[in-house]
């Protein structure tokens, strides 16, 4: 078999999951597993998320998914619905939804519903993606009130664009607006993703969201997971699957852009972009080699890429190496490659073997 394989640890996500309910612990947990679990397979993780109050995914086929698996919890649709048709599925199934807008509203006033649904109105508070005015808020609620196909547990959200910024002005003027609408108003609140958790314990309210601090890893600028007391749930590591001198002067990879200064060990680790690693990591983006610090060596490959092992005279064929997780936080590798650790997660590719521990 070929060697890339991403162990998943559940009881790193029940570690994570405790953290949350440590850092809020007077809040309820929404545990965020859109993108099919941050990449790790959301059905995988079920077992280690019996704790949380309720799940959270993006879109109607997220949430079946969940069901089909097993999840017994509500799940909540963070975008809501797009068709009139979903709104039934979502009575089926117990499918709490979001109301983004006003034609989301009018879905719910026209919809006849065997049962009413739990709703969420979303308010923008500054983010400026989805959400309602939030100076129109006490009259959506008014009208979500009057309707018999919502149910009376009504809830108000909004989502922090900033949060992962201590520094940055916008999280207190997003709070200063979520309180200014829903102060007084007999509603549950919900603010806080993983930076709001970490970070806002103002934000924290009824409900918390947190998504990327589950699967080990912090959104805090400059910060890693394991800074801030969080295991990672996925190490993704593979084979060495040939072993080289390659002479100085002679280039590595695609392009030759990396040039070897002496003659230089090389391995040849059978992982790349079509794994999900990222093709944009430069050399000297961060690996381990049987548990120790190396870097790789010129552009990643569909299939491969190529690590340094001037440093590891005793590496040798069917070697491990670690692109990620326990011992190498994939925030480094995410820096490395200009992105955020979010992408390197959800961008792990289906072919690469998930073994669950
Ligand atoms: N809530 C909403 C509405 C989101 O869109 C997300 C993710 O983007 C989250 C919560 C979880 O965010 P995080 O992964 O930063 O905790």
């Amino acid at each position: 078999m070929r060697p890339a394989t991403a162990v998943i640890d559940l009881a790193a996500l029940r570690h994570n999951l405790g953290r949350v309910r440590a850092l809020a612990p007077h809040a309820r947990v929404f545990a965020v597993v859109k993108a099919d679990g941050y990449g790790h397979g959301a059905a995988r993780l079920l077992p280690a998320l019996g704790d949380a109050d309720a799940l959270a995914v993006a879109c109607i086929e997220e949430a079946l998914a969940l069901r089909a698996a097993g999840a017994t919890q509500p799940v909540l649709l963070l975008e809501g619905v797009f068709e009139a048709d979903e709104l039934a599925l979502c009575a089926e199934h117990g499918f709490e939804i979001a109301v983004r807008d006003e034609a989301g509203l009018r879905l719910l006033e026209a919809a006849r519903l065997p049962r009413p649904l739990k709703t969420w109105l979303k308010l923008d508070t500054g983010m400026h993606r989805l959400g309602i005015d939030p100076r129109h808020t006490r009259a959506f609620v008014e009208r979500l009130r009057a309707c018999p196909a919502v149910a009376d547990e009504l809830g108000v959200m909004s989502h922090l664009a900033s949060a992962d910024d201590p520094a940055h002005a916008q999280t207190a003027q997003q709070l200063a607006s979520f309180e200014a609408a829903t102060t007084g108003l007999p509603v549950r609140r919900a603010l806080s993703n993983s930076a709001g958790v970490l970070a806002w314990p103002a934000a924290h309210h009824d409900w918390v969201r947190p998504g990327i601090m589950l699967y080990g890893c912090s959104p805090m600028l400059g910060q890693t997971g394991p800074d801030a007391g969080l295991k990672p749930v996925m190490t993704f590591s593979t084979g060495l699957i040939q072993v080289k001198t390659v002479a100085r002067g002679e280039t590595i990879g695609y392009s030759g852009t990396f040039t070897c200064p002496a003659d230089m060990r090389v391995g040849i680790a059978a992982v790349g972009y079509a794994d999900g690693y990222p093709r944009h990591a430069p050399t000297g983006t961060p690996v381990l080699v049987n548990g120790r610090p190396s870097r790789t060596l010129g552009r990643v490959s569909m299939d491969m890429l190529c690590v340094d092992l001037t440093d590891h005279p005793e590496a040798q064929l069917g070697d491990r190496v670690t692109l990620w997780g326990e011992g190498l936080p994939a925030e480094r590798i995410a820096e490395a490659a200009g992105t955020i650790a979010y992408e390197i997660l959800c961008n792990l590719a289906g072919r690469v073997h998930k073994r669950v521990i």
